[in-house]
């Protein structure tokens, strides 16, 4: 199962699927836009992080772990992969998020529980307090005779980049003629491996917010993952207004799109903001028409059920529906 420390986890290759529709109605020309399925991985509910974790988990078997330990929030898609990915390979997974026990578990939360990750509450913490608990978390468990591996925040190094520069070959081969890959960018690692495989030129990252410094950090992997140096200033990257992980009006309406054009569901954090981030970019002609655009579908569906407000906008549409004409009655 595993080749060169990389371990198989998920389903080669994703589709990359015409959007004919969301494109026309993002003023692109209909054959203009393509959207790799991403969110169709085959582990755990799928997204984009398991083709990281097929390197970073590679590593750890090689180091010969049998548990993986990773933080992230309680709704990471990067932690619920995680506990998928041990349950799948007979390892147990400890799970690190700031907070506290009790809360009422959904979403991602909830697979975590059913993929039997053990789950280590941190506290009232900041992302290095997080950090310092992983690290003591680590250390107790080696010190009851485990063989823990510590898999980083988002799944995030140069190593686990490996596969999104992979993702970048794949889509060359699928779309030889590929102008623009449009991606969401978190804690970096996906958009670091695209680069590394198609230039920056390429990509454009759609920024969440999630870090302070992601240009520098993506630049770091990218470098580290392929074979030039890449510089922070040569990076495309935009920013979306609004924090990490709040649902703007322009998130939402993406959220709407995506579902009314082509029956796609997006996450309110990741790809609803990539999506907003294209429309924004052909809306001021850093996207043009006439050239193949991709929208990288990362996943995280799993989220949209541990976000209110994005459950709140989705009921928002039964309303609309309401008031619409009466559907053709049969006899
Ligand atoms: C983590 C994540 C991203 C961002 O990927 P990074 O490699 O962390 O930048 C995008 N979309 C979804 C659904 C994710 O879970």
């Amino acid at each position: 199962m595993s080749t060169n420390g990389r371990v198989q986890l998920g389903t080669w290759p994703t589709p990359l699927e015409p959007a004919p529709r969301l494109a026309a109605a993002l003023g692109l020309g209909s054959a203009d836009l393509w959207v790799k399925r991403d969110d169709l991985t085959g582990l755990g509910g799928g997204g984009n992080k398991v083709r990281k974790l097929e390197w970073t988990v590679g590593a750890a078997l090689t180091d010969g772990a049998d548990t993986l330990v990773t933080t992230g929030a309680p709704q990471s898609n990067h932690a619920r992969l995680t506990a998928a990915a041990a349950a799948r390979l007979g390892l147990t997974a400890v799970l690190v998020f700031p907070g506290a026990p009790g809360g009422s578990a959904s979403g991602n939360l909830a697979l975590d529980g059913l993929f039997g990750a053990r789950i280590v509450w941190a506290g009232d913490v900041d992302a290095d307090g997080l950090a310092e608990v992983a690290a003591r978390t680590v250390e107790r468990l080696a010190g009851d005779g485990r063989r823990p591996a510590l898999i980083p925040f988002g799944g995030s190094n140069a190593l686990g980049a490996q596969g999104y520069a992979e993702c970048g070959r794949e889509l060359l081969a699928q779309l030889p003629d590929l102008a623009t890959v449009v991606v969401a960018l978190g804690s970096g690692g996906t958009m670091a491996g695209l680069v590394a495989a198609l230039g920056p030129e390429r990509v454009l990252g759609v920024d969440t917010r999630a870090m302070a410094e992601p240009a520098a950090a993506v630049a770091a992997m990218a470098t580290g993952a392929g074979e030039r140096a890449v510089t922070p200033g040569e990076l495309l990257i935009r920013d979306q207004p609004g924090d990490y992980g709040v649902l703007t009006p322009p998130i939402a309406d993406a959220l709407t799109l995506a579902a009314r054009t082509e029956g796609l569901v997006l996450d309110p954090v990741y790809t609803g903001r990539a999506l907003a981030g294209l429309a924004a970019a052909v809306a001021d002609g850093t996207v043009l028409p006439g050239r193949a655009t991709v929208f990288l579908h990362t996943g995280g569906l799993p989220g949209l059920f541990g976000h209110p407000a994005a459950i709140r906008h989705a009921e928002d549409g039964l309303r609309d529906a309401a008031t619409a004409p009466e559907p053709d009655r049969h006899p």
